[in-house]
């Protein structure tokens, strides 16, 4: 007998009918002999839904309350979940985080997993039931308050229930057939891959790709934990994420040398204006914006103009942390002695990832013509082993993306499907 966990994505659950739907589902693995833990997601855009009231009632909600509210959201999913499996003849039992032993750090919004105590989960599964978990959600021991996981979160409580568990299988079911060479949103011609590895496909998850939690990556790669991602509107065979290292003997696969292009909107630019460039200055304002907790990416600071012995420094963060750098380097203006401060939040990002990139030529070269060929300005360049990153306007960063994408011969001969989603 198999163990399986699967995780459903909000998608496909946005409804009573797709949540029987996806219950259907569930009994037929469930019937094929299986044990099942499921990990859900809120229905639909019932998150963003959430944070759209809280904002209405204050700009600033307090974490504590928020992490409340959203988990909210998996608590009615999985209830429904398991009310659909009984309906239908099955014994189901739904938990909260904390109920199926999530035991996480006391970071609201961002919590990371540091303990999974499923006893509950066992008892149920020996008891012959299917079990549905809330996703996203769990508890911190010190604070015993309800902490989230951060946005896209569920897909982290599946590998660690796969990985406690010691699952066979820890299958991500969302609205596309899986993983593929670009958003299917942006990119009409993106490809389904039928494989990518554990590395490439982190990059792509912190460039951007939501179509993974980036946690949930690391989590399965630590742990050993074999991700495949399907869709949950029909059976085809979706995309395995696996580690090169764990493979079996004589199974190599060669590796293309660009797995995909990523897009992200949800960062900001700020530019510190006229610092005076002297040893020290760097260290001063990121110090800074570190202490705010921000997480910097993408930093250029311009050659210093000879005359006034100052430079500009830039430097990209995620929207949620902008306003927060910003006021504490605001507020450091005299003792840091730069002239002035620029918001920019109409940026976009491109990344071009791929394992390969260590020993190919020429990459950045044919990435930057097919940008300059589609008359599209670059802001910022950033690279790392396997990942080049640029800034644009976000206006233009979709046309960046397609032009990229076909200059690399990425474009499939079909257009890609989305079965559901707002895309939000
Ligand atoms: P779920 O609700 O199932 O968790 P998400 O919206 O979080 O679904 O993730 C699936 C979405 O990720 C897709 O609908 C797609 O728009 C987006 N996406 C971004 N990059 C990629 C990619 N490289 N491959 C597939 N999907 C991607
Ligand atoms: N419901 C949460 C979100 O929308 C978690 C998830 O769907 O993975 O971010
Ligand atoms: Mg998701």
């Amino acid at each position: 007998m198999s163990l399986i966990v699967q995780k459903y994505g909000g998608s496909s659950v946005a409804d009573a009918e797709s949540i029987k739907r996806v219950a259907k589902r569930i009994v037929e693995t469930r019937k094929a002999g299986n044990d099942v833990v499921v990990a859900v997601s809120a229905m639909g855009d019932t998150t963003d839904e959430l944070l759209d009231l809280a904002n209405e009632v204050t700009p600033l909600p307090a974490p504590r309350e928020l992490d409340m509210l959203l988990s909210a959201g998996e608590r009615i999913s999985m209830a429904l979940l398991a009310m659909a499996i009984k309906s239908m003849g099955h014994e189901a039992r739904s938990f909260t985080g904390s109920q199926a032993g999530m035991i996480t750090d006391a970071t609201h919004g961002a919590a990371r997993i540091v303990d999974v105590t499923p006893v509950r989960l066992r008892e149920a599964l020996d008891e012959g039931a299917v079990v549905i978990v809330a996703g996203f959600q769990g508890f911190n021991r010190d604070t015993r308050d309800i902490t989230t996981l951060g946005r896209g979160g569920s897909d982290t409580t599946a590998v660690a229930l796969a990985a406690a568990l010691d699952a066979d299988v820890c299958e991500i079911y969302t609205d596309v057939d899986g993983v593929f060479t670009s958003d299917p949103r942006v990119v009409k011609k993106a490809r389904k891959l039928d494989r990518i590895t554990s590395e490439e496909m982190l990059e792509l998850a912190s460039s951007g790709a939501k179509v993974l939690h980036i946690r949930a990556v690391e989590y399965a790669r630590r742990h050993g934990v074999t991700l495949h991602v399907r869709s949950s509107f029909n059976n085809s065979e979706g995309t395995v994420v696996y580690d090169p290292e764990r493979l079996p003997e004589g199974e190599a696969v060669e590796e293309s040398v660009i797995a995909g292009v990523a897009v992200d909107l949800g960062q900001v630019k700020i530019t510190v204006v006229g610092v005076p460039d002297v040893p020290g200055a760097a260290a001063k304002i990121f110090k800074i914006v570190a202490n705010t907790n921000a997480n910097v990416d993408m930093i250029v600071q311009n050659v210093s103009a000879a005359a006034t012995g100052r430079t500009d420094i830039s430097f990209t963060v995620p929207k949620s942390d902008g306003e927060r750098s910003l006021k504490a380097l605001s507020e450091a203006q005299e003792s840091l002695g730069f002239e002035s401060l620029q918001y920019d939040d109409q940026i976009g990002k491109l990344s071009l990832v791929g394992a390969a990139m260590r020993s190919a030529a020429g990459i950045s070269a044919k990435l930057f013509e097919a940008l300059y060929d589609a008359g599209i300005n670059i802001e910022m360049i950033s690279t790392s082993e396997i990942r080049i990153s640029v800034v644009t306007r976000a206006d233009s960063v979709n046309a960046a993306a397609r032009a990229v994408h076909t200059a690399f011969e990425l474009d499939g001969d079909a257009d890609a499907v989305v079965y559901a989603g707002t895309g939000r």
